[in-house]
């Protein structure tokens, strides 16, 4: 497969959608993104890298950070999964409305509640958005990656949803640190910026079925299955069935505008437009991936 030239022509056939919906304005720093950008890249198991448009442009990677500090939570062990569950929400990312009927225990790993306790449960061994952002450095190759600190002023200045969210569920008792210090560190984890390319690099390791781009494992065969899993049914929100649908891989969104998907023993994908539907995922990047998976025949179904 020419995945390079399949790439052009993805970028050709999604270019009506470049530029709809609209970009997430909750989060100010993000308002100001130029809609009209797309990138795409794919970085396969063996190590070869394709990507078209603008894949060597950062952006923020917001909630596409859940899969990996999930995946660094559970490389310590399972401990995890008695703070949060793995069902599907159908309620929109940053929804309160389930915790108070489930005891506090957020639904699944990838809404915000349950990201905020995958984070609390991280900084046990030590600060997460660090943990990350020394992870991502390793796995793509690129120590220029960072944390965007005008994206992260504008989401702590904005936060009082996610604040919410985290002092609810310490009145469960579901919160270890402080509500300030796990907030901070939610906050710089979502604000790192990336590209495509060094985004589908990190992501790669899920393909591998939990071995890093240095042959080392990070993830025993189960728990990568598990993520993978969880990305599927959870992955894009109140979106996942229409995801799994339309794509039929594992998916993160976030709503700096990336997914990142994943081909179990081929590929990890890595897409980007700022433009986002009603639910906050990429609308060229769904499309885009749903264009993928139909001219490779690469879903897991
Ligand atoms: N940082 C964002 C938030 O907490 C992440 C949301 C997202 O990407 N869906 O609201």
């Amino acid at each position: 497969m020419d995945l390079a030239a399949l790439l052009d022509r993805i970028a050709d056939d999604v270019a009506p959608e470049i530029g709809r919906g609209s970009v997430a304005d909750y989060i100010p720093a993000l308002a100001r993104v130029e809609p009209r950008r797309f990138g795409m890249a794919v970085a396969e198991v063996d190590g070869r890298l394709h990507g078209v448009g603008d894949w060597r442009t950062p952006f923020s990677i917001q909630s596409m950070s859940k899969v990996f500090t999930l995946a660094l939570a559970l490389s310590h062990g399972d401990g995890v999964w008695t703070r949060v569950g793995r069902e599907p929400s159908g309620n929109p990312f940053n929804s309160l409305v389930q915790l108070e009927n489930e005891d506090g225990i957020p639904r699944n790993p990838f809404i915000n509640a349950g990201a905020l306790v995958v984070t609390d449960e991280l900084a046990h061994h030590g600060d997460a958005a660090e943990t990350l952002l020394r992870f991502l450095r390793e796995e793509s190759g690129n120590a220029d990656i960072g944390i965007d600190a005008e994206v992260a002023a504008s989401e702590a200045g904005h936060a009082d949803r996610n604040r919410a969210l985290a002092y609810f569920m310490a009145s469960y008792r579901n919160m270890r640190r402080p509500v300030p210090d796990v907030l901070d560190q939610y906050v710089r984890q979502c604000s790192i910026a990336m590209n495509c390319a060094d985004v589908a690099r990190s992501a790669v390791f899920l393909a591998r079925h939990g071995v890093r781009n240095d042959g080392t494992r990070l993830l025993g065969l189960s728990a990568a299955k598990r993520v993978n899993a969880v990305m599927l049914t959870c992955g894009t929100y109140d979106a996942a069935g229409e995801f799994a649908y339309r794509v039929g891989l594992p998916g993160k969104s976030g709503v700096g505008g990336g997914i990142v998907a994943i081909v179990p023993g081929r590929c990890a994908v890595c897409v980007w437009s700022p433009g986002l539907d009603a639910r906050g995922n990429s609308v060229a990047g769904v499309a885009a991936l749903d264009r993928f998976t139909t001219l490779t025949g690469w879903s897991i179904f």
